[in-house]
């Protein structure tokens, strides 16, 4: 039989680990990787935004909606403001002297209602690379302006450090109001969680060169930087804001003094003041007016309430109950949960006070023992009652560890 060889670097079958044969010729392993790679680099190049392959505001809206309960004017918000961002990555640049500018976005609302889950979906629909970072970063750092260039870093990896990709990039920036300054509270003497740190954010917020080392060392002086220009990075912030509601309360107070005040106050909802918000409350809270310039979209999430928590369990296309069902089903098991045991978790959820991610743990504590038994059982058909969801609960200490939480 004829001797085969790879037909692009010519080495024989007994040189190389595998060589695969197609209709007229032969492929070894370590060309089939490169040309893989080349396949990518020039995917990577030929993605491009263009507008017309843009999703729509409505459709970037519709596409949240698949993962991500209620939360409409946050949705809305960030639709149309992703969809501006993008367009504008096309401006052309002539001399109608029309610039669109940036538009960072903040969102704030309390913890677990899904700041980052909508951030994540974003990234995911228009497939850029997405990084998420905590602002509390800066805070330990200091002033040392270290941090700046880590986040982008990690941008850079998640970009397979194709630099072009990460510079359309989608940072998402956590607990952005854990950096507010916190001048009233006599206990802090070196103000390091605040308006220095807040500088600093700033700069990258601006849009500016940043020289990023290699790999996300530490800066060494015979390095070779990775140049990265955040002028198009999208920006999005959130934050718990606790207590934010009450500036707002002071401020809708002031205003509703006099004429008219009656009705006005009988419009407002009280439950939830967060809808409200404006940027001069961001500055009552402690960021400095720089910052909210930077962060021109601000919007809100709404508390999740019992029937937003009852939606989260089953609704979203990769709910919990469906991720548990396809674990079972992987294993040849159909996995039931009748609907007084999801009543059940969400009535614990609501009880521990720990919103959605509380219903993951609840989650995760009640099928430990089945997901254990099941892949080595014959039973074809598991059906998790409330009962035995009640009785994983209270084996799990987890009702104890919740209890000492609260
Ligand atoms: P936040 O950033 O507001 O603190 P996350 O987005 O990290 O909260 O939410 C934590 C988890 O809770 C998410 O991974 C998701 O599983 C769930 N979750 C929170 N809010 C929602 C929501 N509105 N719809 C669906 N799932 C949600």
């Amino acid at each position: 039989m004829a001797k085969k060889n790879c037909s692009f670097c010519g080495r024989s079958e007994k040189d190389v680990r595998l060589l695969i044969t197609g209709l007229n010729g032969h492929i070894c392993d370590e060309c089939a990787k490169a040309a893989h790679q080349i396949v990518e680099n020039n995917s990577k190049k030929t993605n491009d935004f263009h507008l017309d392959k843009l999703p729509k505001p409505k459709e970037i809206k519709e596409f949240l909606d698949q993962y991500v309960i209620g939360q409409d004017d946050a949705k809305r918000f960030l639709s149309v403001s992703v969809y501006n961002h993008y367009k504008r990555l096309q401006q052309s640049v002539d001399d109608d002297g029309v610039e669109i500018e940036k538009s960072n976005i903040i969102m704030v609302g309390s913890t677990g209602t899904g700041k980052t889950l909508l951030a994540r979906t974003i990234a995911k629909l228009l497939k850029v690379p997405f990084t998420i970072v905590d602002a509390t970063v800066f805070t330990e750092a200091g002033y040392v302006g270290e941090d700046v260039e880590s986040i982008l870093s990690r941008l850079l990896q998640v970009a397979d450090y194709n630099v072009k990709a990460a510079q359309r990039g989608i940072v998402f920036i956590d607990e952005i109001d854990k950096i507010a300054r916190k001048s009233d509270n006599p206990s802090i003497t070196r103000d390091v969680s605040g308006e220095g740190v807040q500088q600093g954010l700033l700069k990258l917020l601006e849009g500016s060169m940043v020289n990023v080392p290699p790999k996300g060392g530490r800066k060494h002086p015979d390095q070779d930087y990775i140049h990265v220009d955040t002028r198009n990075i999208l920006f999005i912030c959130g934050g718990a804001f606790d207590g934010i509601e009450k500036k707002i309360a002071q401020r809708l107070n002031t205003h509703v003094v006099g004429y008219n005040s009656v009705q006005n106050v009988r419009q407002l909802d009280k439950a939830n003041l967060m809808k409200y918000i404006l940027p001069q409350d961001l500055k009552s809270f402690g960021l400095i007016p720089e910052i909210i310039g930077r962060l021109p979209v601000l919007t809100y999430l709404n508390p999740l309430d019992r029937a937003a928590l009852r939606n989260i369990l089953t609704e979203p296309k990769n709910s919990l109950v469906k991720q548990q069902i396809k674990l079972f089903e992987m294993d040849g098991v159909k996995l039931e949960f009748p609907d007084e045991t999801l009543e059940y978790m969400v009535d614990k959820a609501v009880e521990y006070k720990l919103g959605a991610r509380g219903l993951r743990s609840i989650m995760e504590a009640v099928m430990m023992e089945l997901q254990y038994e099941a892949p080595s059982s014959r039973k074809k058909t598991v059906t998790v009652s409330k009962e035995y969801a009640a009785q994983q609960l209270e084996k799990t200490f987890l009702s104890e560890a919740f209890d000492g939480k609260n």
